[in-house]
């Protein structure tokens, strides 16, 4: 697949972004579809298309940079009372763009964002079991 999706020309400043931030290994825009006003999306400049072709180390810079902004949501005129962080890997998880992106969305009351999900209530050995899974496949 074509590692160069929109951001790699936002990027390099071929397409048009409302720039928030940039550094050598990192850049944050606006999204142009915002889910509530003030919707960032932090980027690696490397077009790695999902979590399993980010360096870990890129993926902790994401992280810290998302960090600052969401300081930033809650100090500027954005007033955020609150900031998710959401992250889809994978078509599965609806990503869209396929280079890896840090959503970082302000939360005011009423502003009508949430997650549908069902959580359910499953017994200790089941979680027991599937942690044991995920152990086992850690550093793999
Ligand atoms: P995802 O579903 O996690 O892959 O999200 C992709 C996000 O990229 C969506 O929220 C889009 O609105 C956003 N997006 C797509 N194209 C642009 C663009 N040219 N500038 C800013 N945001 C964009």
């Amino acid at each position: 697949m074509n590692p160069y999706t929109i951001f790699t020309e936002i990027i390099n400043g071929q397409a048009p972004s409302s720039k928030v931030y940039e550094d050598d290994d990192v850049c944050a825009f606006m999204d142009i579809r915002p889910v509530t006003p003030g919707h960032v999306l932090v980027v690696p400049k490397i077009p790695a298309e999902s979590l399993a072709d980010l360096d870990p180390a890129l993926g902790g810079k994401l992280f810290q940079v998302g960090q600052r902004i969401a300081a930033a949501l809650r100090a500027s005129e954005v007033a955020a009372h609150g900031v998710n962080f959401f992250l889809a890997d994978g078509v599965m998880a609806g990503q869209e763009v396929f280079h890896v992106h840090l959503h970082v969305i302000p939360r005011t009351p009423g502003d009508g964002f949430g997650l549908r999900a069902r959580p359910t209530s499953p017994k200790r050995a089941d979680l027991d079991y599937l942690a044991g899974s995920i152990r086992g496949a850690l550093d793999r």
